[in-house]
C-alpha cells in the first residue's frame, strides 16, 4: 500500500529526494572508494585535501546523533569504513580526521548521515575560518 509520505519505491519523499540516497542506488554518479554491506565511500566532488572521502550508510538516517540512537553498530560501521578508506588512501600512518557535521554553523549541507575522510596533507586547524 501506498501511504502519505511515500512513493512507489516504498521510500519516503526525503529519501527520494536524498543526494546521498540517489548515490547509494546508483542514480547519480560517484567515484567509488570503498564498499561493504552497510557502507559506501565516494570522493567528495568538492575536496577539502588531498585525500577527500565520503562514507555513507546505505540506509537513510538524518545525521549520526540519530544513527547512534537508531542503530549504534552501523555508527561504528561508518568509523570502521573510514580507517578502511584511510588504510586504502595510505594515510592510516600519516594521519587523517574524521569529520561529521551538523547544523549550518558546520556548513552541513546533505541531510544524510556522512563521515568525512580528510587526509593525504597536513591539514588545518579545528574552529573559526582564518
Ligand atoms: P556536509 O557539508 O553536509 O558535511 O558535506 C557534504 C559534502 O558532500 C560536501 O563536502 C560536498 O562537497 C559533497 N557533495 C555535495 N554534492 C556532491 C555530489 O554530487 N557528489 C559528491 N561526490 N560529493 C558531493
Ligand atoms: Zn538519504
Amino acid at each position: 500500500m501506498i501511504s502519505w509520505g511515500t512513493n512507489l519505491h516504498g521510500m519516503s519523499s526525503s529519501e527520494a529526494d536524498c543526494l546521498f540516497c540517489k548515490i547509494v542506488a546508483g542514480d547519480v554518479p560517484s567515484t567509488p572508494v570503498y564498499e561493504n554491506g552497510t557502507t559506501y565511500a565516494f570522493r567528495d566532488i568538492h575536496p577539502q585535501a588531498r585525500v577527500h572521502v565520503l562514507v555513507v550508510s546505505r540506509q537513510h538516517h538524518e545525521d549520526a546523533g540519530v544513527m547512534a540512537v537508531e542503530d549504534p553498530a552501523l555508527l561504528a560501521d561508518m568509523v570502521i569504513a573510514g580507517v578502511e578508506v584511510a588504510r586504502q588512501e595510505g594515510i592510516e600512518e600519516s594521519g587523517y580526521r574524521l569529520v561529521f557535521n551538523t547544523g549550518s554553523d558546520a556548513g552541513r549541507t546533505v541531510f544524510h548521515a556522512h563521515l568525512h575522510v580528510l587526509g593525504g596533507e597536513q591539514l588545518g586547524m579545528f574552529g573559526r575560518p582564518g
